[in-house]
């Protein structure tokens, strides 16, 4: 039997790693892309055991040359667009670079679908970041953007883009909006999983204090695996749309910290916060409905976030060495 073959690119972020697991084992031949192989760092892929599984595959999003031969040496029937220069504090350093990439990657994709077969079916990854400056919580799909960092400020376009070409071209487009979402392969400088590792450390005397920011805002935090679950729901349905994909409920930062010190006997006092981790801008608060995605997708998401870190600690702890 021919499998139906789905492409991925960011194969090699977290979202990449845990959606081609999903795809899998559903049946589907994945193609990965990474934008160079030889820096690219597949241990995600071979945590979970699923590399040699995947076709890995060099191609610049950048170049739409090499966009048109992937589609057509592939011919996929779906592609998640998951690669992005995917981190806020690394978008101010790199304003440019980030809206460059992250924007005109998604113009490429779509005018190669456009042109080649419009029935491909299309996701993009947006970011509750776009909402920035919020003056209604919770956020919902209806709730106006304010982005307030060049990360937004791409998404923010990206999303636009998706939403033009669903309208103007009947394409089967669907961003899904995501809030914060963590794992064990997140990257160590996010902030969950820095706090966790770092907390670790404190924990077994090879490290003394924790340098923060600014630890009073309060962010909405879920768990990866099960949210990559709702991105390829969102390409199996009839009609394209967006959806918020959220746990519901934000925390401030503090309470994170102070929950993984008690789990691990470390004192507050180890917490050190610094005016050199603070960002020229910060969103204070913010939380999301996330009652379509639940309705129309049948979504199924009822972590905590405390749940969602003992998770995430516990995973930590075991592959700790
Ligand atoms: P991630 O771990 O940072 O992975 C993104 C991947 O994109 C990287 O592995 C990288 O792979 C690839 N990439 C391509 N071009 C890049 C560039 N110019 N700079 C940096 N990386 C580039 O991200 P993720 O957490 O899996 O998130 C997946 C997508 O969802 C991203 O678009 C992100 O912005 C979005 N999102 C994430 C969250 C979250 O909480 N995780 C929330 C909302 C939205 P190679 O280097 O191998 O090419």
């Amino acid at each position: 039997m021919i499998k139906k073959t789905a492409i991925i690119s960011g194969i090699t972020g977290q979202d990449g790693a845990y959606l081609a697991e999903l795809l899998l084992n559903k049946g589907y031949k994945v193609v990965g892309l990474t934008r160079l192989n030889y820096t690219s760092d597949f241990s995600g892929l071979n945590y979970l055991g699923i590399q040699d599984k995947i076709l890995i595959y060099q191609c610049d999003l950048l170049n739409i040359e090499q966009i048109i031969q992937l589609f057509e040496e592939h011919q996929p029937i779906e592609f998640y667009n998951l690669a992005a220069q995917s981190s806020v504090y690394q978008s101010f350093v790199n304003p440019v670079a980030t809206f460059q990439f992250n924007t005109i990657s998604v113009f490429n994709l779509l005018e190669v679908i456009k042109k080649l077969n419009k029935d491909i079916r299309f996701y993009q990854a947006s970011s509750s970041e776009m909402y920035g400056r919020v003056n209604n919580l919770p956020i919902s799909e209806n709730s106006i953007l304010h982005p307030l960092s060049p990360y937004a400020i791409s998404k923010a376009s990206a999303h636009f883009t998706c939403i033009y070409y669903r309208e103007s071209y009947n394409m089967h487009v669907s961003c899904g909006i995501l809030f914060n979402h963590e794992s064990y392969l997140r990257q160590n400088t996010f902030f969950v999983k820095k706090i966790i590792i770092e907390s670790i450390k404190i924990s077994k005397g090879q490290q003394k204090l924790l340098y923060v920011g600014n630890i009073d805002i309060k962010r909405d935090f879920g768990y990866a695996p099960k949210y990559v679950e709702a991105m390829y729901l969102m390409l199996q349905q009839e009609k394209a749309t967006d959806y918020l994909i959220c746990s519901g409920k934000s925390i401030t930062l503090r309470e994170i910290i102070y929950y993984i010190f008690k789990k691990l006997n470390i004192s507050k006092t180890a917490c050190k916060v610094s005016n050199e981790f603070y960002r020229p801008s910060e969103i204070e608060d913010m939380f999301g409905n996330n009652s379509k995605a639940k309705l129309e997708l049948n979504w199924q998401y009822d972590l905590t976030v405390f749940e969602t870190l003992d998770l995430l600690l516990e995973e930590e702890l075991r592959n700790d060495k």
